[in-house]
């Protein structure tokens, strides 16, 4: 039998777990979908009532099209996924809970999941792969990369530039930009702790702590308060 549309959310961790809902209500509307975990290393045949399977399994399967969206918050093993999803032809899927507020001119990539109680304002764009868990925000005029993750409560005001693989911790705060050609720049692969307040650029790569935000690792920058 050759199914017509089948869904996966790939993780069936903590993240993947979370995002089951809103996956399965959006599947449920669909008259013929079905929707599946993967998941490579989970012990248990079922998860919250979904049924687990490898990613191999999963390709097994005969089906028309296949849609999967990465519920894991690991930058790094993200893109990986990714990869490996499309070259097995398979579409990625965005998933954003119902309610979720988007304002005007929200422009967004592919494979996004956008968690309970996510804001975006006016005029943002949100790179692929972008994940915004719960109550975080995103204000005027912000640009965020590919594979960016906000743990829940993160406050990135207006007039902020993020870009690829940042992390952000939870109830961090990014002050406001000065303008659309002056924002605050969070620079690629930096990782902001919970809770920090950044108030300035951020170099890449570093991790950020504290309020005023400082930096706590990356050798040359150590200790240097933003
Ligand atoms: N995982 C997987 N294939 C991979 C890498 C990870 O199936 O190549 C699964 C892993 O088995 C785990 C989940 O992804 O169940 C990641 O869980 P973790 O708790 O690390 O992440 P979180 O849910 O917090 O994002």
């Amino acid at each position: 039998m050759i199914r017509k549309k089948i869904y996966g959310v790939y993780g069936a961790s903590g993240f993947g777990r979370e995002v089951l809902p809103f996956a399965r209500e959006y599947v449920e509307k669909e008259s013929d979908g079905e929707l599946f975990f993967i998941d490579d290393s989970f012990d248990e045949k079922i998860c919250n009532g979904c049924e687990v399977l490898s990613f191999d399994a999963f390709k097994k399967i005969r089906a028309q099209e296949k849609f999967v969206s990465i519920a894991i918050a690991n930058h790094n093993i993200r893109r990986e996924l990714a990869k490996k999803c499309i070259a097995s032809g398979m579409k990625n899927w965005s998933l954003v809970a119902p309610n979720v507020v988007c304002l005007d001119d929200v422009k967004m990539g592919e494979g996004v999941i956008l968690c309970p109680f996510v804001t975006l304002t006016s005029n943002v764009r949100i790179g692929s792969y972008f994940h915004a868990n719960l109550y975080s925000y995103v204000a005027h005029d912000c640009v965020i990369g590919d594979y960016v993750t906000f743990a829940p409560h993160v406050m990135c005001n207006g007039n902020v530039v993020i870009e690829d693989d940042v992390y952000i911790g939870s109830g961090a705060i990014i002050k406001q930009g000065n303008s659309k050609k002056r924002p605050i720049k969070i620079g690629k692969g930096a990782t902001i702790a919970a809770g920090a307040f950044i108030t300035k650029n951020v170099p890449d790569g570093v991790t950020m702590i504290g309020n005023p935000a400082r930096i706590l690792s990356r050798d040359s920058l150590k200790g240097k308060i933003l």
